[in-house]
């Protein structure tokens, strides 16, 4: 652990321009620097660092932040690794605190085991490079296969022998635990060699780490698994590994694309040819976690398909996942009975580069074109291909993308284009309530948690009765559910493809964002002279009794963390946002300070508000932040009141006379309240 102090020093030292200029020509642009984004090809700069911000951010694809997040993003480092990148550029010392006795042992076994695997690593190699067996065996396979002696030693290749556990004892003898040999599944459970007979590939993580191994047979009738590979442990998660990424991830950044295909060998024999932005999934199909590895580096993604892959369609269903992480990704099938290594070999780089350029389709049209072929003129098997077709297109989070695929698709198929949009429509309002419906169920599952160890934070309406309480009467979870799904779909895009909804539920999602707006950008600019309070303070304390009607997640957890902040007598400042460990909350603070002009354009096109704060919203905190809550506060009430209206008829329906009596007590001292503000921002309200 870092001490906060040194922490603090780290990030008051580090200059933005220094940092980033280690990576990037910046040339003087005003009062900023300008060079060519190293996070998207580009060829006009739109890369822009302010010293005096002593921020970062491009304006093409929208990565940036303060010196620690540019080197996180970077160097693929995490914050830590990145605080103590930083101490060392700038000389300054990081004395350790001490860490707890778990965080020791947890330090130490994972040191164990890196240390353990890379002993396995080195004597798998030397039983390939310098043993009988090995050379025999082993080696001639990798020399026919085409690996050069340094390509072997770069990938650190190895092999493992007949024997039943010359590894394992000659690893005990060398004192290494057996307890860890078993952990890390080199050696089995009965004390033999878990590997035997078999090419060994090692598996890196990002910073080049032996995670784990891959091991191939060799004997054409052995009845053994061609490939086994290591089990799960501390070290090695399968399904968030890609074999080749610690070798590719430079080149797979800088060609803004990166090449998947299946096995190892294939990852080794291009990076031998000079293609090294390739990995392969080891040992998995691709999951959720293998893709967001990738899009760290890229969004751009070919899959390369063997000529005569019999399980095609299978994976087809499983690159669904990638399209949901908005990733583009194309395929290319190779030619009959060829895997890429063996055509790699028969058409050399060149050819190969260019056929997979060529021939790479964007993964919907190949989808859309293969399910076609097969189901030609039968009408049920054409029906059952919209559905599959459209379910993978609903999954596409870009609503410009995903009207442009159903265009392209209905001509493909020949059909007419509403269809298409209709049955898209209703494949995502079913997912955007799926996935809504869970999330809020475990906001309100971990608010219960919440409530039974209750953080000491007042809230003004505790001591009043229920009913006098507008808060108490929260609508109900399926009504909920509806209107959140609609205002975080709307954050995300999601919105219908034919219509949009109402402009009234998006407000409030705007409100909110405006809110944090606030917060973040002035949290530390005084509000009250003479009280000493900051706006972060005032807004804070205003919305701590609607925290929880937030409906973007994001936005609640700023507020919640910032107050939390604020409880614990620690000072708000911009760079406790932008400097955020959360990724999340770090990329919303820098599109939030570095974008000011948006606010008042966009409140007077959108919801036609005369604003009386501008043009400089900077400089106008104290009316801003009263302003918003308002108008947030304003919003939740008239959500309440409809609510309200509705139980009300409800119950009258039912004859319940009490309840209506209760309802209408609600509804108008809702209404009162709500006139009331709106009388103080000037807004009329309808309902
Ligand atoms: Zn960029």
């Amino acid at each position: 652990m870092i001490p906060q102090k040194t922490v603090q020093e780290i990030i008051d030292t580090a200059k933005i321009e220094d940092v980033v200029g280690d990576f990037v020509n910046l040339k003087r642009a005003g009062s900023n620097l300008k060079g060519l984004c190293p996070f998207h090809n580009e060829k006009t700069p739109s890369f822009v660092v302010s010293p005096a911000k002593n921020l970062c951010k491009c304006f093409g694809c929208g990565k940036g932040g303060d010196p620690v997040r540019f080197i996180m993003n970077h160097e693929n480092m995490s914050f830590p690794e990145a605080l103590r990148y930083l101490a060392e550029r700038y000389n300054i010392a990081i004395v350790e605190k001490q860490l707890t006795e778990s965080q020791r042992k947890e330090r130490q076994l994972a040191d164990s085991l890196f240390i353990t695997n890379q002993y396995a690593a080195d004597y798998f190699n030397k039983e390939l490079m310098e043993t009988d067996e090995g050379k025999s065996i082993g080696l001639s396979y990798f020399k026919e296969r085409g690996f050069r002696e340094e390509t072997i030693e770069h990938w650190h290749l190895g092999y493992t022998s007949k024997q039943k556990n010359s590894f394992t004892l000659q690893a005990t003898q060398d004192s290494h635990n057996t307890d860890l040999l078993k952990k890390l599944g080199l050696t089995t459970q009965y004390g033999s060699d878990f590997y035997r007979e078999r090419v060994m590939f090692p598996i890196r993580n990002l910073s080049g780490k032996i995670i784990g191994f891959g091991g191939r047979i060799l004997q054409k009738d052995a009845k053994a698994a061609k490939y086994i590979n290591s089990p799960e442990s501390d070290i090695y998660n399968k399904s968030r590994v890609l074999f080749g990424a610690y070798y590719a991830k430079s080149e797979i950044r800088k060609l803004d694309e990166c090449v998947l295909v299946e096995g190892y060998t294939d990852v080794i024999s291009l990076h031998q040819s000079g293609i090294t932005n390739v990995v392969a999934s080891s040992g998995t199909s691709l999951t959720v976690g293998q893709i967001q590895l990738v899009s760290r580096f890229t969004k751009n993604m070919k899959i390369l398909y063997d000529g005569d892959n019999a399980g095609i369609k299978a994976a087809l269903r499983g690159l669904d996942l990638v399209l949901e992480q908005d990733m583009n990704v194309k395929v290319v099938l190779l030619p009959d009975g060829e895997d890429p290594d063996s055509y790699l070999q028969k058409v050399g780089t060149e050819a190969f580069k260019k056929y997979i350029d060529e021939k790479a389709d964007d993964f919907i049209f190949f989808k859309t074109k293969l399910l076609l072929e097969e189901a030609k003129n039968d009408p049920v098997k054409k029906t059952r291909l919209i559905g599959s077709i459209i379910e993978s297109i609903a999954k596409i989070p870009n609503v410009l993308k995903r009207s442009l695929y159903i265009k392209e698709c209905a001509s493909i198929m020949d059909v007419e284009e509403k269809y298409l949009v209709a049955e898209a429509n209703r494949i995502l309002e079913s997912l955007v309530k799926k996935s809504e419906t869970k999330r809020l169920f475990e906001k309100r599952r971990a608010e219960r948690e919440k409530a039974i160890t209750p953080k000491k934070t007042p809230t003004p309406n505790s001591n009043q009765s229920p009913n006098q309480n507008p808060y108490a009467n929260e609508p109900s979870p399926e009504d909920l559910a509806a209107m959140d799904a609609i205002a975080a779909a709307e954050e995300q895009g999601i919105h219908s493809i034919a219509s949009r909804p109402s402009a009234k539920k998006s407000g409030d999602a705007f409100k909110e964002k405006e809110i944090i707006r606030i917060l973040v950008t002035g949290c530390n600019v005084i509000f009250d002279k003479e009280e000493n309070i900051t706006v972060g303070q005032f807004v804070l304390a205003n919305i701590q009794d609607v925290l929880e009607d937030f409906d973007n997640l994001l936005y609640h957890r700023v507020a919640t963390l910032s107050l939390q902040h604020l409880v614990d007598e620690k000072p708000l400042t911009p760079q406790f946002y932008i400097g955020h460990e959360d990724e999340e909350i770090a990329q919303l603070a820098l599109d939030l300070s570095t974008s000011p002009n948006e606010y008042s354009e966009n409140w007077q096109k959108k919801w036609g508000v005369t604003l009386q704060t501008q043009p400089q919203p900077d400089e106008n905190f104290t009316l801003d932040s009263v302003l918003s809550l308002k108008r947030f506060k304003l919003a939740k009430l008239i959500r309440m009141s409809k609510k309200s209206q509705d139980e009300m008829k409800l119950a009258s329906e039912k004859g319940d006379v009490d309840a209506v009596n209760t309802q209408l007590k609600m509804v108008m001292k809702l209404k009162q309240m709500s006139s009331d503000l709106a009388k103080e921002l000037n807004t009329v309200v309808f309902k």
